[in-house]
């Protein structure tokens, strides 16, 4: 827990939200500003700035094996899933998470 961090409050239920998906390990939610007509992101509960702190494969697997069971119960097949990591990559955020959008095309590279 990282007091000053507004997604550790959001896990730790500090900041109201309407979780999409919440088990021991992590947490989904809409993002306030999404870039697509289905935008959440799934983090883990525990502190993380960015994916340069995860030494443990198990912080990702909790996180993406969650990403197939969130978009079945949606009916979503298909989407885009993005991790930035560092400012210049589009960071804002430093509790690492992973966005998952849907329901528009999305072009490549991403911008
Ligand atoms: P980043 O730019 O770090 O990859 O992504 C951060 C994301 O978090 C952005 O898409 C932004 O809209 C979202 N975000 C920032 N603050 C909040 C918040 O308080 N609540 C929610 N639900 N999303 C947030
Ligand atoms: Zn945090």
């Amino acid at each position: 827990m990282n007091s000053d961090c507004i997604f550790c409050k959001i896990a730790n239920k500090e900041i109201p939200s309407n979780f999409i998906y919440e088990d021991e390990n992590v947490v989904a939610f809409n993002d306030l500003n999404p870039q697509a007509p289905v935008h959440f992101l799934v983090i883990p509960k525990n502190h993380y700035s960015s994916l340069n702190e995860i030494k443990d494969s198990k912080v990702f697997g909790d996180i993406f094996s969650t990403i197939p069971k969130i978009t079945e119960k949606m009916g979503i097949k298909e989407y885009r899933t993005v991790v930035n990591t560092g400012a210049s990559a589009g960071q804002t955020v430093f509790h690492i998470h992973v966005h998952v959008m849907a329901g528009r095309e999305f072009t490549w590279p991403a911008g």
